[in-house]
């Protein structure tokens, strides 16, 4: 079977942008979505084309190569797929959980509960070393007390109306959809059927999660009549005193002094496993950036650790008094352009060449 273009599956042209795809594909993937069309086989299939065609499109090199090549040029993790939702890992944050998590997307009360979102902030440590942590969760759990089939729907939570030629559905006023009705009378509940309860949940936070990622605890939603919603953790890193990240690499800053950068010298860095020493060689100009091979994050889908990479602030020292200016200026007269100041010296060339030019 052919495939048809990618570009057309998603319905934008060529030039599309990132934004403008993403926005395509966050429409068509509602009306396709499996839980939407459930055992609609067109739809699945439909589900797939437009997953895969956005795979591709939304990652730049794939795109080029796929704009170069066609479909020879890429390679998509949808083609060994069984079914639309075996190309999904969704547990951590991509677009589908971005579209489908949230309380408002899935069912009604009459069908499963809600699912929840509860964001959580975690230490950078922690989202590196992952850990498991207890959280408190407040959901809304199903009153097991009596319920009674509701009389006005039959339980169907539906009501007909005919409205001229039109025959109506909507849903039921009497018992707002569920079709039963809660015992008025119940005191564990008071009679809405609903309790508001925290749960304590333990939860493992996985190495190397990033802000961003998403972890899907299935059924710990909402209860609701026929089955639970899930619980989304969104998890949010906060950010740290020394380290900067990006991605599975650690960025930091650290200082030196000026007689270390010239004369060269062994400095100590953080790491997030303690601290290591390392050599900066003799004349080590300041924003040099130098970098600790394999000492940064483990990334959570897997492949090789990150790096840390260091770059080193050459600080003036302040505040000297009249010995240590005498010294300098002693220091100074004993240098040469020459030989000792090879940025000045180069600086100094341009800077002729370009004068003589006006
Ligand atoms: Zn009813
Ligand atoms: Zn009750």
């Amino acid at each position: 079977m052919s495939k048809r273009d990618y570009y057309e599956v998603l319905g934008v042209d060529r030039s599309a942008t990132k934004e403008h795809l993403k926005k395509s594909y966050r429409k068509l993937a509602m009306k396709y979505h499996p839980d939407r069309n459930q055992g609609d086989e067109k739809a699945d299939e439909k589900f797939k084309e437009l997953s895969e065609a956005y795979e591709i499109l939304s990652d730049d090199q794939k795109r080029q190569a796929y704009d170069q090549f066609g479909h020879q040029g890429v390679n998509s993790s949808f083609n060994n797929a069984q079914s639309a939702a075996e190309g999904f890992s969704d547990i951590f944050g991509d677009i589908f959980s971005d579209i489908f998590g949230g309380s408002a997307s899935r069912g009604s009360r009459n069908r499963r509960g809600s699912d929840l979102s509860y964001s959580l902030e975690v230490s950078l440590e922690d989202a590196v070393a992952g850990k498991k942590i207890n959280l408190d969760i407040p959901s809304t759990q199903r009153c097991d007390g009596h319920w009674q089939v509701c009389s006005h729907c039959q339980g169907q939570g539906v009501i007909r109306a005919q409205q001229g030629f039109f025959s109506m559905q909507q849903t039921c006023p009497h018992c707002q959809g569920e079709g039963e009705i809660h015992d008025p009378s119940c005191n564990k509940c008071g009679g809405s059927g609903y309790i508001k309860e925290n749960k304590t949940l333990s939860v493992n936070i996985p190495q190397g999660v990033d802000t961003g990622d998403r972890i899907r605890l299935s059924g710990e939603g909402d209860s609701g009549k026929s089955g639970n919603g899930d619980l989304y953790i969104e998890i949010n890193v906060k950010s740290h005193e020394i380290f900067e990240r990006d991605g599975k690499h650690l960025y930091c800053e650290v200082p030196i002094d000026f007689v270390d950068a010239s004369l060269g010298a062994e400095i100590e860095v953080p790491t997030l496993e303690g601290k290591v020493k390392f050599k900066i060689p003799e004349g080590t100009q300041s924003h040099k950036l130098f970098r600790l091979n394999g000492k940064g994050i483990k990334p959570l889908r897997g492949g090789s650790k990150g790096d840390i990479l260091v770059r080193v602030l050459v600080e003036v020292p302040i505040k000297l008094n009249s010995d240590q200016k005498n010294l300098l200026e002693q220091f100074k007269k004993s240098i040469s352009k020459n030989d000792n100041q090879p940025l000045t010296e180069k600086w100094y060339k341009s800077a002729k060449n370009f004068l003589r030019g006006l």
